[in-house]
């Protein structure tokens, strides 16, 4: 990992070659016996004020991969800049320092939520923690960031069961706001709300971002979700980045067979936007035994016999737009000359 201060190529955040491996251990001894590879080499660059979207199944390693870039577990290797700062190199009051930089929005707005706290105890906790104001001026804030996020600021000395779904995913953005972040990690905020609420929720993150002029890593399950919201979109599978575009390039002109079918599942009025669905056959494989070649082989309706001994590396197939695929060699530029 880096010991240096700059990152040297401009990007708010620029995340290299992360991963997190869990050691698998067996028996009296606890002998490792094996590595779950959750995250197993993703890199990319945000720039400030972007939005880029991270989508893939369950267990591909999107959760992980959030808490490895802020600390909250300690990656088995690569590197993290923010802002040009080694945020892997950094201990005790100079990474407290930075996560008032760096918050996290969960998914589970109830779970992240403290029952025995009012939601206003709950949101000047934060502010008092970071100093960020004194005495009167907490309350004053604590009202302010609740009606910016669509609370009524009397409402501030009730219990979080008193609220809707919907709002408590809106308190818990109060609370990731009340230390005047610039980077959020959105980690699908809206997959437990219902579709109706789930819009309110990507309008309100979506105000945020343009009014505050946040830079937003917004993290799902569903192409769908992220497609208004994001300036580029990434799609993960098995603790990899498969494929990496602009949002409008990505829902045009997808290459990955995993985008495509991921693609295929999203409802669209859209006749030019129809496609025949792409049914994946069988589950994500463990990540405690990743297959060999291309890791998506085991499921890829266009595998041919070299896929499932030599793995793809990532490559350019466009402006902006890399794939991971052997289906597109001829057309790429390799990304790892
Ligand atoms: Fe499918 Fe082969 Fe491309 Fe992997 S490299 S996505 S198995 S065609």
């Amino acid at each position: 990992m880096a010991d240096t201060a700059s990152n040297g190529n401009g990007a708010f955040l620029d995340v290299r070659d992360l991963r997190k491996h869990f050691a698998i251990r067996r028996g009296f001894f606890s002998r490792v016996a094996g590595q779950v590879r959750a995250v197993d080499g993703v890199s990319f660059q945000l720039r400030q004020g972007e939005v880029l979207g991270l989508v893939g199944e369950s267990g591909c390693g999107k959760t992980t991969l959030a808490r490895a870039i802020l600390r909250l577990i300690e990656p088995t290797s690569g590197d993290v800049f923010f802002d040009g700062i080694p945020v892997l190199a950094l201990k005790g009051q100079e990474l407290r320092r930075l996560r008032k930089r760096m918050q996290i929005i969960f998914q589970d707005p109830y779970g992240s939520l403290n029952p025995r706290l009012t939601v206003g105890s709950m949101v000047a906790e934060a502010i008092r923690i970071h100093k960020i104001a004194r005495g009167q001026a907490v309350k004053r804030r604590v009202a302010e960031l609740l009606e910016r996020v669509g609370i009524p600021s009397e409402h501030m000395n009730r219990y979080p069961h008193e609220f809707s779904g919907g709002q408590r995913q809106r308190i818990g953005i109060a609370r990731s706001l009340a230390v005047g972040p610039e980077l959020i990690i959105a980690d699908e905020p809206v997959s437990a709300l219902d579709v109706s609420i789930q819009a309110q929720i990507l309008n309100l993150l979506d105000d945020l971002r343009k009014d505050l002029g946040l830079t937003f890593l917004f993290i799902a399950h569903d192409l769908s979700v992220v497609e208004h919201i994001s300036d580029r979109v990434a799609v993960m599978y098995l603790g990899r980045i498969v494929e990496l575009a602009d949002a409008v390039d990505l829902y045009k002109n997808a290459k990955h067979p995993y985008t495509k079918a991921l693609m295929s599942a999203i409802p669209s009025m859209d006749p030019m936007r129809k496609s025949r669905r792409i049914v994946l056959e069988g589950d994500v494989p463990s990540p405690a035994n990743v297959p060999a070649g291309c890791p998506f082989h085991t499921r890829c309706p266009e595998a041919m016999p070299r896929c499932r001994t030599q793995k793809p590396k990532p490559a350019e197939v466009g402006a902006g737009h890399t794939v991971s695929c052997w289906l597109h060699e001829g057309e790429t530029h390799d990304l790892s000359d």
